[in-house]
């Protein structure tokens, strides 16, 4: 009889793993709680998959050998609870995508609270360009399952989230890569920190000597939780500081990195697209990523040159009467506002807020002191944002819409000021995701300056 595969959850993810069941030959049925989107839907009975929307039936749920649940899914649900207690596999859709990719493929994974994308895209740019068999997967565009049914690549570079790498067990990447940990999701973790901290590690497991790792070495948790971290394989850190015996390093003019041979190479940051010491951090990261699967350092650096980052990542959208607007609506954590601040050489008006996620903003504190003049409040509720930042800048004004940020905003910058999108929060109170914040930014700036 042939394997019952279930996938709970119906986006991408779980579209693309119920695609690749059913052309694996296992009998598979898709279950959402919510309604499944029509385009989806078409796809499933188009490749006559059953499903079921708006309800778990857990008469079928629990009948499946296996179960593939989408990330979204918290372990808290009703029907994982059941299913836990009945101990049916549960496994993420790129666990059961890299259970059906050929075996000499090699892996590149990436996760972190922050930078994930731009590394990710970075690395799969860098060898594109140096034209190797690459796919891109994970958190970003098409699902890895659906992609490997037609063809397969020698290499993958997948960005992980911590709810993928929870329901990876056997999955082992060839290079991995923890670019840092902050506070994010912890209501996914029981309020646990040290939860979190340990579901971003898994991206190590399985890691043998032949392989490589890679880390940020500034930063504290990684650094800390690596001291009880028993790990085989090679480390390539990447450094603000110094330069080790591996790894790479930048003093922010330049980027130093070690090749396999441990013969150092050095590149002028000037000539890359990307900027601000957090970009530095994933440009080392990426290449380090990539010398370690074979690429050369000096083809892959030239590479990097011709990299453009995903919008809404301090994205320079247009001027106005010499006041820049930068887009950084993926700033959704306070760690990530403190690079972009970090990353300014003018004044700044800066627009914060939405929905909170128990941020604490005496984190930026000396860099809002020394930067920002004026802080315009947008979000449905301010409090927390009034109470966070009354006490560091001369102005906040609140506005309840994107144009409304922006006029404020424009009345209160002069010229050769920059006003900089980075609102530390969620954007679900006002938009409808961070790329519709973003996107009524650049629109709103570009029909203004027009
Ligand atoms: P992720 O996919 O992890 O959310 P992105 O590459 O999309 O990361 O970047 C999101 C935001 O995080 C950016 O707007 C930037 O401000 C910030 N950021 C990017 N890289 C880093 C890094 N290495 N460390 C800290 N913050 C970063």
């Amino acid at each position: 009889m042939s394997q019952k595969v279930v996938i709970l959850g119906s986006g991408e993810s779980g579209v693309g793993a119920a695609l690749l069941s059913k052309a694996s030959g296992y009998t598979t049925f898709v279950s959402d709680s919510n309604v499944i989107p029509g385009a989806f839907v078409k796809e499933l009975e188009d490749a006559s998959i059953a499903y079921e929307q708006g309800k778990h039936s857990e008469d079928i749920i629990l009948s499946a050998d296996i179960i593939v649940k989408s990330p979204g899914i918290p372990e808290k649900a009703p029907i994982m609870k059941t299913i836990r207690a009945k101990g049916i596999e549960v496994i993420s859709e790129i666990e059961f995508a890299y259970r059906h990719i050929h075996e000499e493929a090699e892996f590149i994974a990436i996760t972190g609270s922050n930078g994930k994308t731009t590394t990710t895209l970075l690395t799969y740019h860098i060898l594109s360009k140096l034209g190797y068999s690459v796919g891109l997967g994970g958190n970003i565009g098409k699902s890895l399952a659906r992609q490997i049914i037609q063809e397969q690549k020698d290499i993958y570079v997948l960005e992980l989230s911590s709810f993928q790498l929870d329901d990876m067990y056997t999955f082992k990447a060839n290079v991995a890569v923890l670019l840092n940990i902050t506070p994010d999701h912890l209501d996914r973790y029981e309020y646990n920190f040290e939860n979190y901290v340990d579901s971003k590690f898994r991206i190590f497991q399985n890691l043998t000597p032949a392989d490589y790792y890679i880390t940020y070495a500034e930063d504290e948790v990684v650094a800390n939780k690596l001291k009880h971290t028993s790990i085989t394989a090679k480390h390539l850190p990447v450094s603000l500081k110094q330069l080790y015996t591996t790894g790479a390093y930048s003093d922010e003019t330049t980027i130093q990195i070690k090749d396999l041979t441990n013969n150092t190479v050095t590149a002028a940051v000037a000539d890359f697209p990307l900027n601000g010491k957090h970009n530095y951090i994933n440009i080392m990261a990426a290449l380090n990523a990539v010398i370690a699967i074979g690429a050369d350092v000096a083809e892959s650096i030239e590479a990097v040159k011709s990299f453009r980052n995903a919008p809404h990542r301090l994205e320079f959208v247009g001027s106005i009467y010499g006041v820049k607007y930068v887009n950084d609506s993926k700033a959704t954590n306070v760690d990530s506002v403190w690079y972009a601040l970090d990353s300014m050489k003018t004044p700044v008006v800066l627009i914060v807020g939405g929905v909170d996620k128990g941020n604490d903003y005496t984190q930026i504190e000396s860099l809002v002191k020394e930067k920002v003049h004026t802080v315009v409040a947008l979000g449905k509720d301010n409090s927390k944002v009034l109470a966070g930042f009354s006490s560091m800048v001369k102005e906040i004004k609140e506005a309840g819409s994107m144009l409304e940020a922006i006029r404020i905003a424009h009345d209160s910058a002069k010229q050769g000021d920059t006003v900089l999108l980075s609102p530390a929060c969620a954007s679900f109170d006002l938009f409808k995701n961070y790329e519709d914040r973003g996107n009524q930014f650049r629109n709103l700036v570009i029909e203004l300056a027009g």
